[in-house]
This record gives structure tokens, sequence and C-alpha cells, in this order.
């Protein structure tokens, strides 16, 4: 079986650096992806109110004969329930839905700085109430930047074990990530393949040959090497196999240097500065 290593985060629980995301993931199909992922080695899945198919995931993870206690599952809260009342009841709905008493993970999905009346504060707030109750074992956040961080930092209690931000050889992040590293809060890098836009670039390509690698893992293996959390999407159980495939060698750190050169600060998603939701 595959070593995947695993990073402490600020609470103490231990994470697997390397999962699978089922962004986009139709629900007809996540339940067979998520199966190929386990039978592969994967133990840590990525998945979201607003990605639907929350139940999927559940019965996938269920029916594959581990322990609950095996597979490290993330989930996050829906845009349209940062409401003290509706994240309850959100939370509540993924616990149901995923047919689990606790999730290892719980995320605000974005900060949504222009609704609200931008007080993502208050539903930083609520989440807490999850970690306290034992429901979720770290909660954090996805798409802060630095001063959404700093402000948790100053009004509220607990700091967020993660930051789940966009990351890929096109967009490298370093300042927020220096600020992450700074106050303990580990990095998720989301889209880590750029959503497959950084895969013909000649430089990954160059790398890639000279291990041989796919332009895929090198780029995965880049992630590693920078102690960011990873998890690629892929349904074709070739690549879910070919994505994992990455803890038999190491990048040199000039290689690595090579790829975070390639930085244009180029997102695929939305700004969280000014995405509503
Ligand atoms: P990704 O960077 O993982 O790219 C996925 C795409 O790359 C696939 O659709 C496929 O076309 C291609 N691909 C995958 N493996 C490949 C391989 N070995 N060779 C060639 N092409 C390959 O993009 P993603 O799915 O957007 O991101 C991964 C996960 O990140 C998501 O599933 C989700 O869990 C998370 N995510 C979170 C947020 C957020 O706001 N928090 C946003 C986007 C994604």
């Amino acid at each position: 079986m595959t070593e995947v290593p695993e990073i402490t985060l600020n609470n103490g629980q231990r994470i697997p650096q390397f999962g699978f995301g089922v962004f986009l993931v139709p629900p007809a199909q996540t339940e067979q992806a998520v199966t190929t992922a386990l039978a592969a080695g994967y133990r840590h899945i990525d998945t979201a109110q607003m990605y639907g198919n929350e139940k999927e995931v559940g019965e996938a993870i269920a029916r594959s004969g581990l322990d609950r206690s095996d597979v490290y599952v993330t989930t996050k809260l829906a845009n349209n329930a940062h409401l003290p009342d509706d994240a309850r009841r959100a939370f509540d709905g993924s616990l149901k839905a995923l047919g689990m008493d606790y999730v290892d993970l719980f995320l605000i999905h974005w900060p949504l700085p222009t609704r609200y009346d931008g007080d993502y504060v208050t539903t930083w707030d609520t989440l807490e109430e999850f970690y306290r109750d034992g429901r979720a074992r770290s909660i954090g956040v996805s798409n802060f930047q630095a001063h959404h961080l700093r402000r948790l930092h100053t009004e509220s209690e607990m700091p967020p074990a993660v930051d789940q931000i966009e990351v890929n050889p096109y967009l490298t992040q370093d300042e927020l990530r220096g600020f992450c590293a700074e106050h303990q809060i580990a990095v998720e890098a989301w889209s880590p393949l750029g959503r497959g836009n950084v895969l013909g670039d000649p430089t990954i390509d160059d790398i890639a040959r000279k291990y041989g690698k796919t332009p895929a893992q090198v780029v995965l293996r880049w992630h590693i090497e920078r102690g960011d959390i990873v998890f690629p999407k892929s349904v074709s159980p070739a690549r879910i196999g070919e994505n994992i495939d990455i803890f038999d060698f190491q990048l040199a750190g000039d290689d690595v240097e090579a790829i975070s050169a390639l930085n244009r600060d180029q997102r695929t998603g939305p700004d969280p500065d000014t995405f509503a939701g």
C-alpha cells in the first residue's frame, strides 16, 4: 500500500497530505470514483455541501469495508448557509447525507466579504460549536486571504486548522502560504493541477521526462515537496492510480524552484475578495 505522509494540524489532529477531490463529479459517478480511489490507497476525501455528492461519498466509504476512522473526510459549508441557524442545519444535513456522526474537517467554503454584512466571524464562531461538541474533529476555512485570517485571529477564539486555497505552478501563492506558515495554519492546495491547465507546460514536461514520471505526477509531487495538502480529482481509474503514484520519488530542490518560477499569479477560479457565491 502507498505510504502517504501525514501532517499534524495546530490542534494535534493528523491529516493525510494527499487525498481525492470530488468537485464536479456528478452524484451518479461519485460512488464509483470514490470506491476506485479507496481501492487505489486514497484515505482522504474532500467534498462540500455545494458539490451535491456527500451522500455518494458516504455510501462509497460505508461499502468499502474500511473503518470510519481510516478515512479522513472533509466537507464545507454552503454559501447560502452562513447565518448561525442555517449553518447548524446545514452541518446536521452533511452528517446525515454522509451517514456519519462526525467529519474530520469542516470548512467555511468562501469568505463572501460582500454578503452577510461581511461577517464571516460569526459564521466561524458557529463552526467552533461543531468542534467543541466533537462532531467536527477540526475546523478551517477555504479561500480566505491573509486579511480575512487576520480578522479571525483578532476577533475569535480558535485559529483555523487549515486554509484551502487555489494553488498551482501558475499561482504559487507564496505570500499567503507564508502567512499561514507563520500562524500554524496548514495549506490545502485546491485545483492542484490547475484543472489540467499547467500540464502542457514545457518546463514541467522536461522535468517529467527527467524523472520518468508524467507531468501530473511531477506537479503533485511539487505540492508535496512544498508541504501543501492536495486532493486531485479524476474519474478515470488510470489517472486516479497515476495521481497517487508519487511517493516513490522526490524532486531535487532546483526542480522545485524551476516549477515555482512559473508563477504568473493566474487564477482559474474566482477571486475571494469579490466572489459573492
Ligand atoms: P484539479 O487541478 O485536480 O484538476 C482536475 C482535472 O485535471 C480533471 O478534471 C482532469 O481533467 C485533469 N486530470 C486529473 N488527473 C490527471 C492526470 N493524471 N493527467 C492528466 N489530466 C488529469 O482540479 P479540481 O477538480 O478543480 O480540484 C481538485 C479538488 O480541489 C476538487 O475536487 C475539490 O475537492 C477541491 N476544490 C476546492 C475548491 C474550493 O473553493 N475550496 C475549488 C475547486 C476545487
